[in-house]
């Protein structure tokens, strides 16, 4: 079901994008008006790391210094940096990619005020894509889960990632929702509720039940914070608002299939790891006890040595 029309881009529109996104934060307000689908894929490119180490650093001064040091190459916002010595576990040269801070954030700033259909049109076949990526395939490669061999960690049955695909994406339409409501967009609502309705067909009558009581839906389960459209494009290795798949049940608990729609939900990057093997009432009690063992005893680490 296609809500957002999709817009080519006009001739030469990418080019003048690219040149403005050399340094976003210094043109901000340029690209704040540039309201287009297309402006969002060149965003996504400062936002997201490549299969090269993303470095972000506070000061401007620093990503200078090792642009000279290195001999960088300026790509768009970033700085390319190929190291000189082969990385030990590979016949490649290490890549890096260093950005400015404030020009990450600057991103996602414009990147959360953009109103239109062409841009909503891109996020959401972006994140379809990640869905269909994360509920059917094995991480890495775009075998299905259900044609792995069934000892594998990753194996699911198929009818369970159809139900993992229907509550991610569901959650995904309810933060589109409440964007939508932020901004005062309400001519999708009545298309949007019919997506939902989809979702929902895939599960069972609990599942029902406890969305609807769940409010709001569209949180971390673990910090409680409300999530955002733009979280699921945070550069996953320097951003702690990053999103991933996250399970109720622990996936490596092999205690049956947990690739199935009621263990599945986003979470924060961060907040997953602190899960860590845990459900999510299993940590909040261990994390409970330490916090009150920490009232108890203070460890002065200035002191360490
Ligand atoms: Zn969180």
């Amino acid at each position: 079901m296609n809500i957002f029309t999709k817009r080519i881009a006009e001739r030469g529109e990418r080019g003048r994008i690219k040149e403005l996104i050399e340094t976003v934060n210094n043109n901000k307000e340029h690209l704040l008006n540039l309201d287009s689908g297309t402006l969002f894929d060149e965003l996504l490119v400062i936002l997201r790391p490549g299969r090269t180490t993303t470095l972000l650093l506070d000061d401007l001064a620093d990503v200078k210094d090792l642009n000279q040091k290195y001999d960088g190459v300026k790509k768009g916002a970033h700085i390319y940096i190929q190291l000189k010595e082969l990385s030990p576990d590979s016949n490649k040269y290490p890549e890096l990619k260093i950005l400015w801070k404030k020009d990450y954030e600057t991103a996602i700033e414009i990147v959360k005020s953009l109103e239109s259909s062409s841009h909503y049109y891109v996020i959401m076949k972006n994140l379809l894509e990640k869905v269909e990526l994360t509920a059917f395939c094995k991480g890495g490669d775009r075998r299905a889960r259900w044609k792995l061999d069934p000892i594998h960690p990753e194996y699911a049955e198929e009818k369970g990632c159809y139900g993992v695909a229907a509550k991610l994406m569901y959650f995904i339409l309810d933060i589109l929702e409440g964007d939508l409501r932020s901004k005062n967009i309400t001519q999708f609502n009545t298309e949007l509720e019919k997506c939902k309705e989809i979702c929902k067909s895939e599960f069972n009558e609990r599942e029902i039940a406890f969305i609807s009581q769940l409010l709001p839906k569209s949180v971390c389960p673990m910090c409680l914070e409300r999530l955002e459209l733009v979280d699921f494009f945070r550069n996953g290795r320097n951003d702690p608002k990053a999103i991933v798949f996250g399970h109720y049940e622990y996936r490596g608990a092999r205690t049956g299939d947990v690739h199935i729609g009621k263990n599945a939900f986003w979470i924060h990057r961060t907040c997953n790891s602190i899960q860590g093997i845990y459900t999510i009432e299993e940590i909040i009690n261990l994390l409970n006890t330490m916090v009150g063992k920490h009232k108890q005893l203070t460890i002065d680490w200035e002191k360490r040595g």
